[in-house]
């Protein structure tokens, strides 16, 4: 069929292909062990709820303005102003369908054909392929595991042309969990500053930052260059949110009218019920948020430990997000299984545990693993990777370990 050409540089979300494949066999009754979601498995705070039941009942359920309503921009910025000490007005926020709609907005809004837009990889796909949806060239700079996948300033300013519009810095990040250090998006903000390119920061998982380490990304970038600075953030993994599709994006106000035109001509306003909720949970108790990531840093130093017991998992011990990145090539070239994508195919199908192969980030040789589940499924699940490990083991397909 004649599709626009753009549908021939871009893929379906393989994270997504992944859940779907994982549901499929728990639909037919197969006890699945999912460590693929990107997604907190803890329900909803409950005043959260409690103020999307009350919207229900008190009617607000009709069309509000596209950017949101004003009392949720408002939150929106109160919350940003406590935690990172910075001061922007409603006008500068935009209410969107998750973190995703607010990079797309963005990306629409200033990508176009001829411009360049540098990112880091291992990357979340969708930055990429949304670069791609705004016919603009995404030019990726790889971090490294040896040095824990951090995010350099050096090589990512390198990358810098006259081409170069925007950089996206993604921190911390999905897949590797890494952190940028203050140092180096001071300078990737002073390069950028100097050359009037923007600074698209995705802080979805900013409230998943396990180990005492500074972290202001807005306060940085907004002290530095508040006038090319873009922020995409969502309520989704804080607050455990995910299915509610609220995010947002904060910029000049300028950009946010854009996006609101972009938003306007596409979706219009988000659920008009998530407004209230989200409204909840900006402006109440936030000690939920404390809960879950004490439960998350639990989580991963345990399968953390689990997994690389066995010294063939290579995996550094991530600063945030809720995601290990082993590294398994090396183990695999033995046995026959010639990819991640092989590697998370065969092990739905002999042990029924979902894992995102590496593939999907642009990182064969590896595989993404959730742990936003429980710690019970965890250790299920570690144990269900070891055994099938095993397996291969015993077939003579692997060197055993030492
Ligand atoms: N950015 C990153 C890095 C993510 O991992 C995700 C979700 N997996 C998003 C953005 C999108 O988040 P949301 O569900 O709020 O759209």
């Amino acid at each position: 069929m004649n599709f626009a050409s753009r549908m021939s540089r871009v893929v379906a979300s393989p994270t997504l292909r992944v859940a779907a494949d994982a549901d499929r066999l728990r639909r037919q009754g197969v006890d699945v062990v999912d460590l693929g979601a990107g997604e907190p498995d803890f329900g909803t705070p409950e005043h959260v709820k409690d103020a999307a039941h009350a919207a229900i009942t008190a009617n607000f359920t009709k069309y509000t303005p596209s950017a949101g309503v004003v009392e949720l921009r408002d939150a929106v910025a109160h919350r940003y102003q406590l935690d990172y000490g910075v001061h922007f007005k409603a006008d500068e926020v935009i209410v969107t369908a998750g973190a995703k709609q607010a990079l797309y907005n963005t990306a629409m809004v200033l990508f176009g054909p001829g411009d360049e837009v540098i990112t880091h990889g291992p990357f979340w796909p969708s930055i990429v392929d949304q670069i791609k949806l705004a016919d603009a060239t995404p030019v990726i700079v790889q971090t490294h595991m040896e040095d824990g996948f951090a995010i350099k300033a050096g090589p990512i300013i390198d990358a810098i042309t006259p081409r170069t519009k925007a950089i996206i810095i993604n921190s911390p990040c999905n897949p590797t969990g890494a952190l940028i250090s203050e140092d180096d998006l001071t300078a990737i903000a002073d390069a950028a500053k100097a050359r009037g390119i923007w600074i698209v920061a995705d802080t979805t998982y900013e409230k998943l930052i396990y180990d005492v380490a500074s972290h202001n990304v807005i306060g940085i970038l907004f002290e530095k260059m508040r006038d090319r600075t873009v922020i995409c953030s969502a309520a989704s993994k804080a607050y455990a949110m995910t299915g509610w599709r609220c995010g947002w994006a904060i910029g000049p106000k300028e950009l946010i009218g854009q996006c609101n035109v972009v938003q306007g001509h596409s979706t219009s306003n988000i659920n008009s019920i998530t407004q209230k909720a989200g409204i909840a949970a900006l402006t109440g108790p936030q000690d939920g948020v404390a809960m879950m990531l004490s439960e998350y840093r639990k989580r991963r130093d345990s399968v953390h430990s689990w997994l690389t017991a066995d010294p063939r998992f290579v995996c550094i011990k991530p600063g945030g997000a809720f995601y290990l990145f082993p590294y398994i090539a090396d183990l695999l070239s033995p046995s026959g299984i010639k990819s991640s994508g092989e590697f998370a195919e065969a092990l739905l199908k002999e042990v029924a545990v979902a894992v995102t192969p590496g593939e999907g980030f642009d990182s064969p040789g590896f595989f993404r693993l959730s742990y936003a589940t429980s710690i019970e499924r965890l250790k299920e699940g570690v144990d269900r990777i070891q055994r099938f490990v095993h397996t291969l083991e015993s077939s003579g397909k692997l060197t055993a370990a030492r």
